[in-house]
């Protein structure tokens, strides 16, 4: 998945949380789709019409998948898995509504079939020497048996379900110690449980190997900061965190079910990085060959082979559904082209001898011909996306236009369901191969200067006749089951008008109507969730922390980068300023300076004259940014020592702002 800056959603406010007990305590009674989200409206004649035609154009007689979760089932898991406090950190009884046959009116039936898929919690025996522990966290555990210890591929979200996997695993196999953790890539659904498996004493004693492709810290890291904020605001909405899961909520996150709920993530740095095209290393007895595909579905990620068991891995770069070259959640654009590349290579090296494929999402899959096929299709969707989007821009047709002249796969690829756009979609997808070839603008100069989301609504509403007018325009397109007209038409008014709640009510509809016909699950979280904040407003969110391995793991470098990310430029001008920053432990000195209310930073350099010198270790600024220590406190118990005009340090932390997770996006 994405990962994310931080996949964990916080602790959902009061309101909510006690519609969100409510509804698990109903789960078993109600049947699914019943009322279980605040305000939230029945599905539409037009929606029950559209989810039911879903029915008669998709294989759903092909019961495949179903087979293929259950296979090699060792022990079901059910429950719960409690944080330190007993907090529910994943709760098995949260998807109960899932065993429903029949999806209910408001979930579109391809969406309800993959989010029973991924609603099988258990240990599951993968082929000989390989298990994997699936349905506890948005992402598996695979368990690889060494001749003396086990190989964990990717240590999940959180500590809590990376130690209930494991000790799900040790009650039905031999407790070998883990011996190697292997990152398949930088998200954090693949690392930040790594502390509930091992020890990091023992990694740094040798006695445990942790092994990532090259560039792994450096891409773990920066994604989680410079635009942290943001993304864990939209990382919510991406995975309907905020929702209450149920007919007419949350259902799934396509790459599996949801983050874990205020668990630990943590980072324990890797002791051996693959760097090279192709590595074969033994661990345990165990040969793995590496494959590199950096710049595909993460910065950094790698496929593994492994030739004793006929196992492939292609990491997320093949999972059972259509993935993100753009996550909605926002990240650096990916790259089609490459990740086709990847797969087909990886399909030439080792299609001819695999028996079985399996990802850290989803479920495996298993028969050479069926590996070979779905490879070979997986490579040519992507190879699509890039290229097709490429054929219709160089045509002249710009991002929308594109979008909605690819509809759909070409040749089979619709047919298979290991295509279908639970996680990816082909609309957002194409704008993002738009995207990385020529960037966000269209080229037309009327879209050069547009005013800003709030001035534009205000002249269309104007230009309508004015918001009652405008509000009989949407609830005419709603009762006509245009929602997404009512959706584009409603957004301006409720920009124009926040206060206006009959325009918001009408949005809301729109948006949830959008959302009860979407087979993507990212698209059905993120209208059910601009629904549900037009009617009960925003969560009050905590402001982002990250967790504490990830402070240890900023570089200085990175810490100076992201205080310039903070600054307050209109407080900061008129206030220039120089400093020398030094880490006494890593004997590394910064010149820092501040100047026309920008703050830069020089590695390895000092002012020849600052007006103050700053001196600390690396662990006090991580304590400080931790929380665990005041910066006063710290100049006064002479863990910071300061030489020259000491006020500058406090004039420059003043022009800091803090970032809360908190603000708007679907009203102004
Ligand atoms: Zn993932």
């Amino acid at each position: 998945m994405a990962p994310t800056p931080n996949p964990v959603p916080s602790k959902p406010c009061v309101r909510w949380r006690a519609f969100g007990v409510a509804a698990l305590a109903l789960a078993g009674s109600l049947p699914a789709g019943a009322a279980d989200v605040p305000g939230a409206k029945p599905a539409s004649a037009q929606t029950v019409a559209k989810n039911a035609a879903v029915l008669t154009q998709l294989p759903f007689t092909d019961r495949a998948d179903y087979e293929a979760v259950q296979r090699g089932l060792v022990a079901p898991f059910s429950g719960k898995v409690s944080g330190a406090d007993g907090h529910a950190v994943w709760d098995t009884a949260d998807y109960a509504f899932l065993q429903a046959d029949k999806s209910p009116d408001t979930v579109n039936p391809s969406l309800w079939r993959v989010a029973q898929l991924n609603a099988v919690p258990g240990l599951f025996k993968v082929t000989d020497r390989l298990y994997q522990v699936r349905g506890i966290d948005i992402s598996n555990m695979t368990i690889v048996e060494g001749d003396s210890g086990l190989i964990v591929i990717d240590a999940m979200t959180v500590t809590e379900t990376a130690r209930a996997a494991l000790e799900l695993y040790y009650r039905h196999r031999p407790r070998k110690p883990v011996v190697a953790v292997v990152y398949t890539h930088t998200h954090a659904d693949h690392f930040g449980g790594v502390r509930g498996l091992v020890d990091e004493a023992d990694v740094k004693a040798g006695k445990v190997a942790i092994v990532a492709p090259a560039g792994f810290m450096q891409e773990a890291i920066s994604e989680n900061v410079f635009a942290g904020n943001a993304m864990n605001r939209r990382v919510k909405y991406q995975i309907g965190g905020a929702m209450p899961r149920g007919g007419q909520g949350q259902v799934d996150a396509g790459m599996g079910k949801g983050g874990p709920v205020d668990g630990s993530i943590t980072l324990i740095a890797p002791t051996q990085l693959i760097s090279q095209r192709y590595e074969t290393h033994r661990i345990d007895g165990i040969d793995i060959e590496f494959q590199l595909t950096p710049g595909t579905e993460a910065p950094a990620e790698m496929h593994l082979y492994l030739p004793q068991l006929r196992a492939f891995c292609p990491a997320e770069n093949a999972t059972q559904m259509m993935h993100n070259i753009l996550t909605p959640r926002g990240a650096p654009v990916r790259d089609a082209k490459a990740w086709s590349q990847y797969l087909d290579e990886a399909l030439a090296r080792y299609g001819d001898k695999t028996d079985v494929m399996f990802s850290p999402h989803n479920w495996p899959t298993w028969g050479g011909e069926r590996v070979r096929t779905m490879l070979a299709d997986q490579r040519d969707m992507y190879a699509f996306l890039n290229d097709r989007t490429l054929h219709l821009l160089n045509k002249g047709l710009t991002p929308y236009e594109i979008a909605e002249a690819m509809p759909r796969l070409p040749g089979n690829l619709e047919a298979k369901w290991y295509t279908r756009g639970y996680y990816g979609s082909l609309s957002h997808n194409s704008r993002a191969v738009y995207q990385r070839y020529i960037g966000a603008y269209d080229g037309n100069p009327a879209n050069l200067n547009p005013w800003p989301p709030v001035e534009t609504a205000k002249r269309h509403v104007q230009a309508l006749g004015g918001g009652a007018n405008v509000l009989k325009l949407v609830r005419a397109a709603i009762d006509q089951g245009d929602y997404r007209w009512a959706a584009q038409l409603g957004n301006h008014l409720v920009f124009a008008e926040p206060e206006n709640q009959a325009a918001r009510e009408a949005q809301a509809e729109a948006l949830e109507q959008l959302g009860y016909q979407s087979e993507n699950a990212l698209w059905r979280n993120m209208y059910l969730s601009g629904a549900f904040e037009l009617r009960n407003g925003v969560p009050a969110y905590k402001p982002s922390t990250v967790s504490p391995d990830m402070v240890r793991a900023l570089t200085p470098a990175m810490f100076f980068d992201f205080m310039a990310v903070r600054l307050d430029v209109d407080k900061a001008q008129g206030r220039d300023m120089t400093l020398n920053w030094v880490f006494t432990d890593l004997n590394k000195p910064f010149a820092l300076t501040l100047r026309n209310g920008v703050l830069t930073n020089r590695e390895d350099a000092r002012h020849p004259k600052a007006d103050l010198t700053v001196s600390m270790s690396k662990a006090t600024l991580d304590r400080i940014s931790l929380r665990q220590l005041d910066f006063q406190k710290a100049v006064q118990q002479g863990d910071i020592q300061l030489d020259g005009d000491g006020r500058k340090l406090g004039e420059l932390l003043g022009m800091l702002a803090t970032f809360t997770p908190s603000f708007n996006i679907v009203t102004p």
